[in-house]
């Protein structure tokens, strides 16, 4: 979808510009301009869609510091070939409201293919993830959780169990390989887990600091209303 909507983009004249992370951002008179491997990149307004890294922008464009972004790891598990048949839909335990994730849910693809997960596992990457106090309340408040997400993380036979909850044939051995992906999930100072979008605004620019599951799925409903804020902020 990226690929397609960039070739469009470049089809009518706009520039692209992509693999140089942003690491800097400069105020100069009437623009915001982006420093990255390749340069600077000047622009009238800016859009910060950057997951993981969109706390750091935000703060570096001079945004509030809070909430924070903290690495969650989630990983997924596959069925066997063989086992796929015990799942014929999508099963979703109903969700703890206290808690931003999904639970452990079953999947059944498109191509057939069934996962099961994710894990959910506090993941700090850096420093910065472990000097934010909401990070250590997180931790204290959910360690229970963090517990039982830890055990599921180390054992296929844990991560079974959960979701034999809902089919109850299932057996550790019926998973084999997977995937997993990091959640970039924001935590305010106080250790709430924000399970809402967060954009916040600076004097030439939009940052999306979180934007959690259903994001991707949302992708266009989502971008219409960034644009339309954009629009509206831009001097
Ligand atoms: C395992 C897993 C399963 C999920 N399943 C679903 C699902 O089924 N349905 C659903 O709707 N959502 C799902 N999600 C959530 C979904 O992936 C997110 O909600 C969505 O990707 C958020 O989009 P985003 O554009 O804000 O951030 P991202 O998709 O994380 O994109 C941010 C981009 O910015 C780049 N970036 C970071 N820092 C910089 C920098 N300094 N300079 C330049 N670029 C930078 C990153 O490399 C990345 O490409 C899942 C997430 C995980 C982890």
């Amino acid at each position: 979808m990226a690929r397609t909507i960039a070739r469009g983009l470049q089809g009518d004249g706009v520039p692209v510009v992509t693999g140089c992370g942003v690491d800097g951002i400069v105020s100069a008179p009437a623009r915001i301009g982006l420093r990255h491997r390749g340069g600077e990149t000047r622009a009238r307004f800016a859009v910060f869609c950057a997951g993981i890294g969109s706390d750091r922008l935000a703060e570096a464009a001079g945004a509030s510091a809070d909430p924070r972004v903290v690495p969650f790891r989630g990983a997924y598990r596959y069925l066997r070939r063989e086992r796929r048949s015990l799942v014929r839909s999508l099963i979703y335990p109903v969700p703890d409201p206290s808690l931003p994730f999904l639970g452990v849910h079953l999947s059944r693809h498109i191509d057939g293919e069934v996962s099961l997960g994710p894990t959910a596992l506090l993941a700090p990457r850096r420093a910065r993830d472990l000097t934010w106090p909401g990070t250590w309340r997180v931790a204290r408040r959910w360690w229970r959780t963090g517990v039982s997400e830890l055990r599921h993380a180390v054992s296929q036979r844990s991560l079974a169990a959960a979701a034999a909850a809902y089919v109850p044939e299932l057996r550790a051995d019926d998973l084999d390989g997977g995937f997993a992906g990091v959640r970039a999930q924001a935590v305010g100072r106080d250790g709430k887990l924000i399970d809402d979008f967060v954009v916040s605004e600076t004097e030439r620019a939009l940052h999306v600091r979180n934007a959690p599951s259903p994001a991707a799925t949302s992708a266009f409903a989502l971008a219409g209303l960034i644009a339309e804020r954009a629009e509206g902020a831009a001097p």
